[in-house]
C-alpha cells in the first residue's frame, strides 16, 4: 500500500497525549518517522512506544517549548537522527482561565510563553534545515477562541490570535521556498483540556455548535495530515477552522 508520508519525518510539539498524540498516531499510519516532545517524560515514554510498537520510528524528548535552551536541544536530537523535518505541528499549548480582573501576571506569561513564543522557538530553530531543503510544511494550532474571543481566555485567545498573525507572516516570509504554514483552529475537542467542564457548560457549548456535537482528536489530526498533504501544495497563511461550524 503507498503510504502518503513515507520517508517523511514530522515534529509535533506535545505530541505525547491529547490532540498531538493522534496527531502523531495519524502520521504514523502514512509511514511518517515522528519526533515528540513535551514535559512529562513518563508520557512522552508510553506514547513513544506504542507508536513503535506500530513499526514507526521515533525519536522523543523532554523538552518545554517556551525554554529556548531546551527547543535547541530537541531539534539538535532531531536533526541528528532524522537529518532533515519536512513537517512540524507547533501543537502544545495550555490553557489558565481567569476573568480579566482577577488574572494574575503568572497566569498571562505562562499561557503567552508557552502557546506563543513556543511556537516561535520551536519554528526559529527548525526552519533553516527546510529552507535548505526548499520543503517544508508549518501547521499551527490555534483556536476558534483566538477568532472569537472569550469570557475568561483573555490570555489563552491572545496567545492563539497572536500564533494567527504569526503563521501569516511566516506563510509571506518562507513562500519562495516552498514552505507553507497554515493554522488549524479547533472548536471543543474532547481531551484533558476540556475534560474538567461541568455539564451545565458543555450544554451551553453544544448549543453553539451547528453541527451539535463536540469534535474529536481525529477531526484535527484529519485536517492536519490533510494541511501536511500533496493536496494542500497551494494552500498557505490560511486558517482552517475545525469545530463543527461555530465560526461561520
Ligand atoms: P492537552 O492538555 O490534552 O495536551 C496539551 C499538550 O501540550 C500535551 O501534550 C502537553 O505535554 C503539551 N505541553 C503543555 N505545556 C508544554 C510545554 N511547556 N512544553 C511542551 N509541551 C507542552 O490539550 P489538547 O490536546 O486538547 O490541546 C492541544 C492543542 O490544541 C493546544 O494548543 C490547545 O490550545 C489546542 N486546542 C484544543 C482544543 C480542545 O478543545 N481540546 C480547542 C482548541 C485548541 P506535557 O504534558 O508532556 O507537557
Amino acid at each position: 500500500m503507498n503510504r502518503l508520508f513515507e520517508n517523511q519525518s514530522i515534529v509535533i510539539t506535545g505530541g505525547g497525549r491529547g490532540i498531538g498524540k493522534a496527531i502523531a498516531f495519524s502520521f504514523a499510519e502514512q509511514g511518517a518517522s515522528i519526533a515528540i516532545c513535551g514535559t512529562n517524560e513518563s508520557i512522552l515514554k508510553e506514547t513513544a512506544s506504542e507508536l513503535e510498537s506500530k513499526g514507526c520510528v521515533v525519536m522523543w524528548k523532554k523538552a518545554d517549548v517556551s525554554i529556548k535552551e531546551d527547543v535547541e536541544n530537541f531539534s539538535d536530537e532531531v536533526l541528528k537522527k532524522f537529518d532533515k523535518v519536512d513537517i512540524l505541528v507547533n501543537n502544545a499549548g495550555i490553557a489558565r482561565d481567569n476573568l480579566l480582573i482577577r488574572m494574575s501576571e503568572e497566569e498571562w506569561n505562562s499561557v503567552l510563553n508557552i502557546n506563543l513564543k513556543g511556537a516561535f522557538l520551536v519554528t526559529k530553530s527548525l526552519i533553516r534545515p527546510m529552507m535548505k531543503a526548499h520543503y517544508g510544511r508549518i501547521i499551527n494550532i490555534a483556536s476558534v477562541i483566538g477568532i472569537r474571543g472569550n469570557m475568561g481566555q483573555a490570555n489563552y485567545a491572545a496567545s492563539k490570535s497572536g500564533l494567527i498573525g504569526f503563521s501569516k507572516t511566516i506563510a509571506r516570509e518562507f513562500a519562495t521556498r516552498n514552505i507553507t504554514c497554515n493554522v488549524i483552529a479547533p472548536g471543543y475537542i474532547q481531551t484533558e483540556m476540556t475534560h474538567n467542564l461541568d455539564e451545565k457548560l458543555k450544554t451551553k457549548i453544544l448549543e453553539q455548535i451547528p453541527l451539535g456535537f463536540l469534535g474529536e482528536s481525529c477531526d484535527v489530526s484529519e485536517a492536519v495530515l490533510f494541511l501536511a498533504s500533496k493536496s494542500a501544495r497551494y494552500i498557505t497563511g490560511q486558517v482552517l477552522c475545525v469545530d463543527g461550524g461555530m465560526v461561520i
